[in-house]
C-alpha cells in the first residue's frame, strides 16, 4: 500500500478497490514507525486524519462525487497554517502556535479531498540547507541516516522518500523544495512566483517565497499542483494566468524540445560523480528526441551575494512581526517593553535565524542600502534577463540541482558560508521568479543525485513533461530506501 503513487490511491479510492480509511492507517503506521529514526515530522495528526478519510469513506459510499485528491495522504512543511493544528516554523518562538485559519493550500487540497496526516520538520522559518537550523533536531535522510535530507523541507523530503506519505508540500525560497528532493531521491518543483497562494505560510522572503509539492512521479507533481494552483483573492502576489491541466501535459514525449546547459556556470565545484549523472540524464533525453545545446547565464556566478542579500533583507522585516505581544513566545518577567521584545526575540529565534535578521537590518540600513541592497536588486534583473536571453534558444535551462549528494550531518554547522554556497544551483531560479524542478537521476555510492531543469514563466508544463518523459525511460524514480 505504502508504495503507491497519490494517482493510484485516488483512484483505487474512486474506485472500490481500497478504502480511505485503510489507506490512512497504512501510512500512519508507517510514519509512526519510522519517525523516531527520521524526525520527518514536527506533529503527526493521526486522529484528524482518520476522521478524514472517514468521511471521505461516506462520501462515496454515499455516491457523492470525490475531488481529484480524494484519500490521499499528504504532509505539510511546518510552515503552513492549518486551523487548529500546532504550526511551529520549527522555531521556538512559535512553539505554541495554533493557526486560527487554513492557509489557501489546505482549504483547496481539503476541498479535493487530501487527508492531511501531519506538519513536517524543516529549517528553522525555512532557512537552511540541511534541517539542522530546527529547534526540533534535525532531519535524517532515508538513504543514509547520518546524512542530511537536505532543506529547508528537509522533513517533507524525507517523509516522501520513505513513503510515509505519497506527496507532501514544501516551501521553496531559494531551493528549499528542489535541494531536499534532490537529497532524498525524489522529484521537488518550485512553480512560478505567483503560480500558487503564500496565504497563510509563514513567510520568509516574500518576493521568492513559493510553495511547492514534492512526490515520488511527475504525474504526482502535476496532479497535487493542479489543485494548490491559481489567482487566490486573498495573495495580491498570485497571478491570474489560468492553470492549465497539468496531467494533461504529461505526453511521454520530448521530441523538439530544446535543453540548453550553462556548462561555464557548471564548470567548477561540482562533484564529478553528480556531473556524470547529469550528463548521461541529458543524453537520454537526447535519445528520446530533445536536442541539448550549450547557453550562457553569465550573471548566475553572482547569484548566491545577491540571493543572501535579497533573502535576509526581506527575512528581517518579516520576522520583525515576532515580537512576544501579539503571538509567539514572550519573556517572563521583563521590567520594560524594550526588554520584553528583546529577551522574547533573543529566547525565542535560533542563531542562524538571529544571523539573517542582523545581515538583513545591515543591508537595509541607511548608508549601506545603495551599496548593497539596491545593487542586488539591480544585478537580479540582469539575472533574469540571462534566463530570458537563454529562453530564446532553449526551452529549459538543465543543471545539477545541487553541487553534491547529501553530505554528512554537522558537516557544514561550524561554517554558514559553506552552507550559502552550496545553493548556487537553486537560488537563480527564484530570483528570477522561473519554475524549476528537481528529477531524481543516478546515484552515487548510494546517495540520490538530482537534475534540475528551469522554465520559462508559468511553463510548469513543460518541467513536468520532460521529468515524466525520463522516468518513463529510466527507473530512478522507482527506487527506494532500504528504511
Ligand atoms: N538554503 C536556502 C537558504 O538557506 C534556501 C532556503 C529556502 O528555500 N527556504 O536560504
Amino acid at each position: 500500500m505504502v508504495q503507491q503513487t497519490a494517482r493510484a490511491i485516488r483512484d483505487d479510492i474512486a474506485q472500490g478497490r481500497a478504502s480511505a480509511s485503510d489507506v490512512c492507517r497504512a501510512f500512519l503506521e508507517r510514519t509512526q514507525a519510522l519517525n523516531p529514526t527520521l524526525n520527518a515530522f514536527n506533529h503527526v495528526a493521526a486522529d484528524r486524519a482518520l476522521a478524514r478519510a472517514k468521511a471521505i469513506d461516506a462520501q462515496r459510499a454515499a455516491g457523492a462525487s470525490l475531488g481529484p485528491l480524494a484519500g490521499v495522504p499528504i504532509a505539510l512543511k511546518d510552515n503552513m497554517s492549518v486551523r487548529g493544528m500546532r504550526t511551529t516554523a520549527s522555531s521556538k518562538i512559535l512553539d505554541t502556535y495554533v493557526p486560527v485559519y487554513d492557509a489557501t493550500v489546505v482549504q483547496r487540497l481539503e476541498a479535493a479531498g487530501a487527508v492531511i496526516l501531519g506538519k513536517t520538520n524543516c529549517d528553522e522559518f525555512a532557512m537552511g540547507s540541511s534541517n539542522e537550523n530546527s529547534a526540533y533536531g534535525p532531519v535524517r535522510n532515508p538513504w543514509a541516516t547520518d546524512r542530511t535530507p537536505g532543506g529547508s523541507s528537509g522533513g517533507s523530503a524525507a517523509a516522501v522518500a520513505a513513503r510515509c506519505v505519497p506527496v507532501a508540500l514544501g516551501s521553496d525560497t531559494g531551493g528549499s523544495v528542489r535541494q531536499p528532493g534532490s537529497f532524498c531521491g525524489v522529484i521537488g518543483l518550485k512553480p512560478t512566483y505567483g503560480r500558487v497562494s503564500r496565504y497563510g505560510l509563514l513567510a520568509f522572503a516574500s518576493s521568492l517565497d513559493q510553495i511547492g509539492p514534492l512526490g515520488r512521479t511527475a504525474a504526482d507533481a502535476a496532479l497535487v499542483l493542479s489543485v494548490i494552483a491559481g489567482a487566490d483573492p486573498c495573495d495580491a502576489t498570485t497571478a491570474r494566468e489560468p492553470v492549465p491541466d497539468f496531467s494533461a501535459a504529461l505526453t511521454g514525449d520530448v521530441k523538439g524540445v530544446r535543453i540548453g546547459v550553462p556548462r561555464t556556470f557548471m564548470a567548477d565545484g561540482v562533484d564529478p560523480a553528480v556531473l556524470r549523472a547529469v550528463d548521461d540524464a541529458l543524453a537520454t533525453l537526447n535519445s528520446a528526441g530533445a536536442t541539448v545545446v550549450d547557453v550562457e547565464l553569465p550573471h548566475a556566478k553572482y547569484a548566491i551575494p545577491v540571493y543572501y542579500l535579497v533573502a535576509t533583507a526581506e527575512a528581517s522585516s518579516n520576522l520583525a512581526r515576532y515580537d512576544g505581544v501579539k503571538y509567539g513566545h514572550r519573556a517572563d518577567d521583563a521590567k520594560t517593553l524594550r526588554e520584553m521584545y528583546s529577551r522574547s526575540r533573543d529566547e525565542g529565534f535560533g542563531p542562524e535565524v538571529k544571523r539573517r535578521i542582523m545581515l538583513g537590518t545591515y543591508v537595509l540600513s541607511a548608508g549601506y542600502y545603495d551599496a548593497f541592497y539596491l545593487k542586488a536588486l539591480q544585478v537580479r534583473t540582469l539575472l533574469r534577463r540571462d534566463y530570458e536571453q537563454a529562453f530564446e534558444k532553449v526551452d529549459v535551462v538543465a543543471m545539477p540541482t545541487a553541487p553534491t549528494p547529501a553530505f554528512r550531518l554537522g558537516d557544514k554547522t561550524d561554517d554558514p558560508l559553506q552552507m550559502y554556497l552550496a545553493d548556487i544551483f537553486t537560488v537563480s531560479a527564484p530570483l528570477a521568479g522561473l519554475p524549476a524542478i528537481s528529477v531524481p537521476c543516478g546515484f552515487a555510492d548510494g546517495l540520490p543525485i538530482g537534475l534540475q531543469l528551469t522554465g520559462r514563466f508559468f511553463d510548469e508544463s513543460m518541467l513536468l513533461r520532460i521529468a515524466d518523459a525520463y522516468e518513463r525511460v529510466t527507473d530512478w524514480s522507482r527506487q527506494s530506501p532500504a528504511i
